[in-house]
This record gives structure tokens, sequence and C-alpha cells, in this order.
């Protein structure tokens, strides 16, 4: 009996995605099952049930769906964040979670540029604005996306200081002549823009908060493209309300945007929906690189971007 792999998505992938995951999956011998814009969680559970692959977007992975799950042996995260997979009940039965590390992040830094730039800019109303040249781009978490972002700052003339605790070699931030330092508030105490790219874990959730918001320099913007949870929302707003002078922007609505954005006009913006990796070529990479994970894992037991090891 042939794999079935199913691909399950509220928000569908590009139909040349789509086509591309069909042509690696049915040349390794496999059958595509699509589930696209499901309106009911009955429908996803209904659909894995059969599943020996499952590859998601945003899809919520819960306990009840990996329960519903049989016969599942992988779920591939077409993305990079995979705080959407219940990484706990996958690994109780076994099955091995992936996202697919890389695919989608120039199209994320590509954002976090642009919403400096608009941040500078008035967010393109009249008025004065400011240069992003000169300025000091400080990195929270030096990842695919992070390094990305800080060469992309390196190109338009801006100072990049980095903080990453999980890389021990220097060579990595050398490379990007990116000025590596010791400690979160190191970073945000030199940071006229800081850019988030840390993923939401138990530990990051909630933790940039008012204290290293009031250490920023004045002027400063924070722009977040990670996840809205590792922002603490309230300290958030205290730190805009005491500090005229600060700035928030992201692509990932907070859950008091609308409190925001009253309290505080033209500092802050969030884009309407979540869109960093919402392009034709990260979309079609990150789908195609899931496919080839899985047949790879069928074939040869391949678990290289697992992240439930
Ligand atoms: P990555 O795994 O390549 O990099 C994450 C980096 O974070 C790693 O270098 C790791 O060492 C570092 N890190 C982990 N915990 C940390 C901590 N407590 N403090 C400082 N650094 C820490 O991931 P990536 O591809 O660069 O993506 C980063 C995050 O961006 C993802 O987890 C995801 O949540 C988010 N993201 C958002 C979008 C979007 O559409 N806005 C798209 C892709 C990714």
């Amino acid at each position: 009996k042939s794999m079935k792999i199913l691909v399950a998505t509220e928000k569908p992938f590009a139909k040349k995605a789509v086509e591309g995951i069909r042509e690696i999956v049915e040349e390794a011998g496999g059958e595509l099952v699509l589930l696209e814009k499901y309106t009911d969680k009955a429908q996803l559970l209904e659909a894995v049930a059969e599943a020996d692959a499952l590859i998601v977007r945003s899809d919520k992975v819960t306990a009840e769906v990996i329960a519903a799950a049989r016969r599942l042996r992988i779920v591939v995260r077409a993305g990079a964040g995979y705080d959407n997979v219940d990484l706990a009940a996958a690994s109780e039965r076994g099955i091995v979670v992936m996202n697919t590390p890389g695919q989608n992040s120039n199209a994320v830094a590509e954002l976090a540029v642009a919403l400096m730039i608009f941040m500078s800019r008035n967010r393109f109303t009249p008025g004065t604005g400011s240069e992003i040249q000169g300025k000091t781009l400080g990195i929270h978490a030096y990842g695919n996306v992070g390094r990305l972002v800080g060469r992309k700052g390196k190109a338009l003339g801006m100072n990049v200081v980095a903080y990453d605790p999980f890389l021990s070699d220097p060579a990595v931030f050398e490379a990007d002549g990116v000025r590596r330092v010791g400690s979160v508030e190191e970073l945000y105490k030199t940071a006229d823009f800081l850019s988030l790219h840390i993923p939401a874990t138990a530990e990051t959730k909630g933790s940039i908060g008012y204290d290293l918001l009031m250490s920023m320099p004045k002027g400063a913007t924070l722009v977040n493209t990670a996840r809205k949870e590792v922002i603490d929302e309230e300290g958030l707003m205290r730190a805009l309300t005491e500090r005229e002078d600060l700035k928030y922007v992201t692509d990932i609505a907070a859950g008091n945007q609308a409190a925001l954005d009253e309290a505080f006009g033209k500092r802050v913006f969030a884009t309407p929906k979540k869109m960093g990796a919402e392009t034709a070529e990260a979309n079609l990479n990150a789908g195609l690189a899931a496919a080839r994970q899985i047949v790879d894992f069928f074939r040869t037991g391949n678990t290289r971007f697992q992240v439930n090891k």
C-alpha cells in the first residue's frame, strides 16, 4: 500500500507549490491527499486518520489531531516556527516533527527591513522622516532570519550588533561583519532598531517587555517579525506610554493591538495579517522542502530537520 501524504492547509499553498509537492510525492510512489481551506477541525481529524505523513503551514496540530492520526509517522511544518505543533504529544507516539529551516527566511528578512524604513518615514505619510543608514541595528537571535537581516543591514550602511546565546562560534558573526554582544541588556541598550528573531518557547514567551524597551536609545523602534507571544504586551503598552519616542512595528498583531493603535497612533503599526513569509518564493521553497524531507525520511530515515529529537 502506498504511503499517503496529507497536505492540510487552512491557508493553501500557491498552486505551483502544490503541483511541485505532488510531483515529488508521486515520483516517490506516494499518494497526495489535499485538504485545503478547511473550516472545521472535524475535517482535519477525519483526513489525518489515514495519513502516514502530514504537511501543514500554520495549522494547529494539537494532541487531539495526533490522537486521531493512527498511522502518522511524520509531520512537517512548512516554515520555520513550529509552535503550532504539540511536540510532546507527537514525541509520545514516536512521531517525527520537522520544520523547513531557511526556506522562508529571506521573505521575513526583507519584510523586517521594509518595516524599519516604513516607520522611519512616518509610515509613508507626509513629514520629515529619518534614515536607517548609520543607525545601529540590534538583532535578537542570529539564526536563519537574523543573519539575513544582519547582512541586509550591513549592506544598507547600518552598524549591526547581534545577540544569540546558543551560537558559540564567533566566526558566524565575524563573517557578516556583525558585532556580537554578550547579553540581552547590552543589545537593547545600543539598538536604534531592534529586530526580533527569537522562537516562541517557554523561555522566551513574554520575555520582551518594559525593562528592555525602556533601556533602548532615544527614538528606537522595536521590529517584531518573530511571534506575538514573545512580547509582554502590558509592558510594551507601559513603555510606549512613558516614552513618547519609542515605536513598535510588527507583522503579527498584538493581542491588544487595537488599544495600541488607538493610544499611540503613528508610533505603532501591525500589518493586517501575518505576512513575513508570504511570498511566492518562500511558499514554493518551503512546500517543496517539506515534501522532499518526507520522501527522504521514508527512504533513508533522514531526520536532519527533526525538532523533537
Ligand atoms: P532559526 O531556528 O534559524 O533561528 C532561531 C535562533 O534563535 C537560533 O539561532 C537560536 O540559537 C536562537 N535562540 C533560541 N532561543 C533563544 C533565546 N532564548 N535567546 C536568544 N536567541 C535564542 O529560526 P528562524 O528561521 O531564524 O526564525 C526565527 C523565528 O521567526 C521563528 O521561530 C518564527 O517564530 C519566526 N518566523 C516568523 C515568520 C513570519 O511570518 N513573521 C516567518 C518565519 C519565522
